[in-house]
């Protein structure tokens, strides 16, 4: 499939324009080999650098686009650090105009970083469905030493082969399904904060995310037996997302409460214990079973008047005890302008029925765990390298890790918090 994204760079039914910079997605077999064709549709012919690693030089040799230079990197070790980046930035030549990144995430931060730091053009061909970061407007550095989201340039297309995509190993399409599922607890936090606190919501880019959604979901079999068009599914909703974001310029459609849980697992707080860090879509989609229960749970109440307490702000000693000396500081901050003292308890409990009605659009907890269970994916926090018995510090504590309105952190609302 070939979508052209021009047609969401009008002004949008929610009153903006919606600032685009990628103008064209394609999703098909054979697509590598047409990428100089595509580019130059597009007017995208200057001078061209791709960017590999070893292994994915490898299995798309015979399509590789025909370009002025070519950098191919050894994936032993490799990571989107200060190290890959000022290699790549020494040896790129002076007169490149456009960067490819042929690979996964790791080459897409290190493609992405160099294309922002030359001000060149960036085109992506992601080689796994595994992420949905290929349109993202930011790039994920480990800096020397310390993770960081930096600024970097979203590709100006992207272009995915279904014939190498769909033969890249499983476990990177179930962490991309994971990544995927996830959203149905990020458009759910979504739609509640917009129903409590009359947050900013966009049904086009809320209709795109939904819409990938609901065809990744309706296609789990399908990726069973190998179908090509699942796999396009995946990658499609997948890059979608990423174009939700971008058109947003932030990640409320694709993150929420389920994304929390992964980032507090990645931030390795002391109270998890946490033996090692799962891919991306796995914790995600862990996250997102476990949100689902919290959830439906939540929504068995009908009148939760005689259950609200009084705002208060996140208590600094329970920081201290769960993220310790390490990650206090920043979660302190994180919470310092708290969008939960946004949230009036009169109107949340009067529009309680309508988010009761958003948490039944939600699959239950069941559901989603069989979606994961039947793909071999990972479904249980012991199966992501976090003990069973850390499920009530993951609920209570990985809300406050971002300070993004999530039902999630609305439970502290509630007298049972
Ligand atoms: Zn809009
Ligand atoms: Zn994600």
């Amino acid at each position: 499939m070939k979508v052209d994204l021009s047609k969401y760079s009008i002004l949008c039914g929610c009153g903006t324009t919606h600032e685009m910079k990628t103008c064209m997605v394609a999703i098909e077999s054979g697509a590598m080999k047409k990428l100089g064709e595509y580019m130059k549709l597009y007017g995208f012919t200057g001078r061209c650098c791709a960017v590999y690693d070893k292994t994915t030089y490898r299995i798309t040799e015979g399509m590789h686009p025909a370009c002025q230079q070519e950098i191919v990197l050894d994936p032993e070790g490799l990571h989107a650090d200060e190290k890959s980046t000022a290699y790549v930035l020494s040896i790129l030549e002076p007169d490149i105009e456009i960067m490819i990144a042929v690979g996964a995430g790791t080459i897409h931060d290190i493609t992405r970083y160099c294309a922002h730091e030359r001000g060149v053009d960036f085109v992506s061909c992601p080689t796994g469905a595994s992420v949905d970061g290929f349109c993202s407007t930011v790039c994920s550095m480990t800096w020397y030493g310390y993770k960081k989201t930096m600024p970097a340039v979203a590709p100006v297309m992207v272009v995915a082969d279904t014939d190498i995509f769909s033969n890249a190993p499983v476990e990177l399409v179930r962490s991309g399904i994971g990544d995927i599922l996830a959203k149905f607890t990020a458009l759910a936090d979504w739609r509640i904060a917009h129903i409590v606190t009359g947050e900013y919501l966009c049904e086009t880019i809320y209709g795109i995310v939904d819409e990938a959604l609901q065809s990744v979901a309706n296609g789990i079999d399908d990726i069973l037996t190998g179908s090509p068009k699942a796999y396009e599914d995946v990658m499609y909703a997948l890059v979608m997302s990423g174009v939700a974001m971008q058109m947003i310029g932030n990640s409320r459609p694709a993150s929420g409460c389920e994304h929390h849980i992964s980032h507090m697992i990645e931030m390795r707080t002391p109270a998890l214990e946490v033996e090692y860090v799962a891919m991306h879509g796995e914790k995600t989609g862990v996250g997102s079973v476990i949100g689902a229960r919290v959830y439906h749970e939540l929504a068995r109440i009908d009148d939760i008047t005689p259950f609200l307490v009084p705002y208060k702000p996140v208590d600094p000693e329970y920081i201290q005890e769960i993220f310790g000396d390490g990650l206090k500081d920043a979660i302190t901050e994180e919470n310092e302008n708290d969008v939960l003292a946004k949230v009036d308890n009169k109107v949340f409990a009067e529009k309680w029925p309508e988010v009761k009605k958003v948490i039944a659009g939600i699959p239950q907890a069941d559901e989603i765990y069989s979606m994961l269970e039947k793909l071999g994916a990972k479904k249980d926090l012991s199966d992501i390298g976090i003990g069973e018995d850390k499920m009530d510090i993951v609920i209570k504590a990985s809300p406050i890790v971002r300070n993004r309105l999530t039902l999630m952190r609305m439970r502290r609302l509630f007298n049972f918090y």
